[in-house]
């Protein structure tokens, strides 16, 4: 594959003595993994499990359940192997606290790691983090594989181990290609955005090496719950608000999705569909969770859905495509009170803009 300029040389050889020198290594990534988190998760799992024996002890420790659209990717053995769900558990704790060595995946700072991120205040092992997002807390970690001219953190994972891979006569093992084909695909929304010249170098690369596309989109999109598609249809009629100035607003509350049945990366994608309104600038999708309403913010090139969740909703990520929350409080206990609460927060955003 087509070497990237932005992994030095040096930095892979760094990961592998870290990789080496440590028999115990914990692998994080952010809350509520998506396709990007659980297929960057897997593939540098596999790739340490096939590449470098097994004397290491290398586990994925997530937050969460593995969100029930993504299973495909995991092997049946897998679950109970490599995986350490649940914060707050005890084995998750005893398990961070030994490693030599963490890895952080598709996040640029340790608070993304949700319930998981007291597990990492104290500092034991050397800390890595592969990213893509801007403005990552360098100090926080001992070597740092961050860019944002790339799709995703699978495709610069792909990078990072097809080179790593060379260096130790290891070619990327076929247990990796769908995870990372899978997390390029999710986080371009089926490459619809942030496709870079080099994303179709590795998607390439991926499929020349026996990545199974098809099975991938299969599992992505045509496997949905019924539920999904009549939420999607109820929320599209009935609740989805446009402002005068371009914002379009859904807000999904509990008892509506506990009446479809609705579960974790059901709604994966509902906050990109009013974008294809013309007079639509950015789209808010916004969730009530048992503490939070959590926030989707995706935005029209010219407008910063980062900055708005920055700004307004403690949260962050990409230019165009960012998250966030809404804390409740006496101010924003029902969903009347946070659409006020939306379009006061958007309005005077945009009037900053301008
Ligand atoms: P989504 O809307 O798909 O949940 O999130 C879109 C992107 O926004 C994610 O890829 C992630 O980078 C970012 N993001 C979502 N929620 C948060 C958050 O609470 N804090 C920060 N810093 N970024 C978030
Ligand atoms: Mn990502």
């Amino acid at each position: 594959m087509r070497k990237s300029p932005v992994i030095k040389a040096e930095d892979v050889a760094v990961l592998e003595d870290y990789i080496r020198q440590s028999s115990r290594i914990g692998i994080v990534s952010h809350t509520r993994p998506d396709g990007d988190a659980l297929g960057s998760l897997l593939a540098l799992q596999r790739f340490v499990s096939a590449c470098f024996g097994d004397g290491k002890d290398c586990r994925i420790l997530l937050d969460a359940e593995v969100p029930d659209t993504l299973r495909f990717l995991l092997q049946p053995e897998e679950e109970g192997k490599i995986l350490i769900p649940a914060p707050g558990d005890e084995m998750a704790a005893r398990y961070a606290a030994a490693c030599d060595l963490l890895v952080f995946l598709d996040l640029n700072q340790i608070s993304r790691t949700g319930g998981l991120a007291p597990l990492f205040r104290e500092k034991n092992g050397r800390r890595v983090m592969i990213d893509h997002h801007p403005n990552p807390d360098t100090g926080a970690f001992d070597l740092l594989f961050s860019e944002t001219a790339v799709s995703s953190t699978c495709e610069l994972l792909c990078g990072v181990l097809t080179q790593l891979g060379e260096r130790i006569a290891c070619p990327l093992p076929k247990a990796c290609l769908d995870p990372l084909l899978a997390g390029i695909t999710t986080d371009t929304n089926n490459f619809a955005n942030s496709v870079f010249g080099g994303t179709l170098d590795t998607v390439s690369a991926l499929l020349e090496a026996g990545a199974d596309r098809e099975n991938i989109l299969e599992e992505l999109y045509n496997k949905y719950p019924e539920r999904r598609i009549r939420l999607m249809g109820q929320l599209l009629d009935r609740e989805l608000v446009i402002t005068d100035q371009g914002v379009a607003y859904m807000i999904l509350d509990a008892d509506t999705a506990e009446a479809f049945g609705i579960r974790e990366g059901e709604t994966e994608g509902f906050v990109n569909i009013p974008l294809s309104i013309d007079r639509v600038i950015l789209s808010l999708f916004v969730r009530e969770q048992a503490d939070e309403y959590r926030v989707s913010i995706r935005s029209k090139r010219g407008w910063s859905a980062q900055q708005l969740a920055v700004r307004y909703f403690e949260g962050g990520g990409h230019e165009q495509a960012s998250g966030g929350k809404i804390r409740l409080d006496e101010k924003t206990k029902s969903k009347v009170e946070v659409a006020a609460l939306i379009e006061r927060y958007t309005h005077e955003f945009l009037s900053h803009e301008k």
